[in-house]
């Protein structure tokens, strides 16, 4: 088994419902170890859009990097038929953040995430539930160099 970080993200519907439905589809298909608490995040850039919700889980699996990457992908697809009209629009977003020690650097995966280090929005959730050093930093510094931490606060400290 091999321990793996997801980044779950949400901004349309009900983010809360969102987050708590795609965790109960992980669980079907993998081992949940560890969840953080649940952030909110103002999104980037002048495009007028909700906040998000975001939370990172870190899980046991077997599954390859690819089928991790089809399972993800599989629930986020469930999901949007079910609670969105138009087609494609992301209620969900789930990113494998980690794999173990694996690295991946294919056109349609790379593991680490590549945006990993510059986003507070996943960084701060996955110092909950990840150990603090994180390639040869300390989370937090990780979080302090993306100059972004003001953009993310605490929504929820339990699903
Ligand atoms: P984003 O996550 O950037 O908001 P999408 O969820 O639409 O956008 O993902 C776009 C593409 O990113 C996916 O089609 C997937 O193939 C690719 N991708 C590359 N690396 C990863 C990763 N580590 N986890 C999830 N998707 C990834
Ligand atoms: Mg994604």
């Amino acid at each position: 088994m091999t321990l793996a970080y997801i980044a779950l993200g949400s901004n349309l519907g009900m983010p809360i419902k969102n987050l708590r439905k795609s965790l109960e589809y992980l669980s079907q298909e993998m081992l949940i170890q560890n969840r953080s608490k649940i952030y909110e995040t103002k999104p980037y850039g002048g495009v007028q859009q909700n906040n998000f919700l975001n939370a990172v889980v870190s899980v046991e699996t077997n599954l390859t990097a690819c089928k991790l990457l089809k399972t993800l992908q599989t629930i986020e697809k469930k999901m949007g038929r079910v609670r969105t009209f138009h087609w494609g629009a992301r209620i969900i977003d789930l990113d494998i953040l980690l794999l173990g020690e694996k690295v991946v650097q294919k056109e349609n995966l790379q593991i680490p995430h590549k945006e990993l280090l510059k986003r507070a929005f996943v960084l701060i959730p996955l110092s909950d539930v990840h150990p603090q050093k994180l390639f040869g930093k300390k989370i937090t510094e990780w979080i302090s160099l993306t100059g972004d931490s003001k953009n993310v606060w605490l929504a929820k400290e339990s699903w």
